[in-house]
């Protein structure tokens, strides 16, 4: 049995991580969402809301689950008994960071390997800032997240 892990801040969940989640499912026996806590970074959901938003939108995927987690990617991973992380590319600007910490984690632990997923061009532009940024401004974000999710942005900004 092959499981994967899908980590990432996801504050919120975006069309494009959906995306990623979406086909990488199809890849594995079972797909963890790692809510990254994230204790450094204010983030606009607490990672109890971000794990709440990720099961609102991916309960018809049979094969995944949604936690949340602190500290090493690599120690969440093999305390789950995964094989693989899964990471989105969505531009050049994403290669670097992400091989270093793909090199990194297989440094720290040899088990677990990492694959990336080219993002879908119509999402390339995504991230879960963007959306922050134009919800901050009361703009449209209906092409940005899951239809269902939308109030809940809007209401983090009184907007
Ligand atoms: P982090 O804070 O760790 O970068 P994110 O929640 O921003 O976490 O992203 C989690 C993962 O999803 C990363 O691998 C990122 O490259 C990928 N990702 C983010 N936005 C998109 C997108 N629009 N399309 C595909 N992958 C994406």
């Amino acid at each position: 049995m092959k499981t994967g892990i899908y980590p990432g801040s996801f504050d919120p969940i975006t069309l494009g991580h959906l995306d990623i989640i979406n086909r990488s499912s199809k890849m594995v026996d079972k797909l963890i969402i790692g809510v990254l806590r994230n204790r450094s970074k204010h983030p606009l959901f607490s990672a109890e809301e971000r794990v709440d938003l990720i099961k609102k939108v991916t309960s018809d995927i049979d094969n995944v689950v949604v936690e949340s987690f602190d500290g090493l990617l690599v120690d969440f991973a093999q305390s789950k008994g995964a094989d693989v992380i899964i990471r989105g590319l969505r531009a050049v600007t994403d290669f670097e960071y992400e091989l270093q910490m793909a090199q990194t984690n297989r440094k720290i632990n040899s088990n677990v390997d990492t694959i990336f997923l080219a993002t879908n061009i119509k999402y390339a532009y995504l991230s879960s800032s963007v959306v922050r940024e134009v919800a901050s401004y009361g703009g449209d974000i209906s092409h940005f997240i899951p239809k269902e999710l939308m109030s809940a942005v809007y209401a983090k900004y009184n907007v």
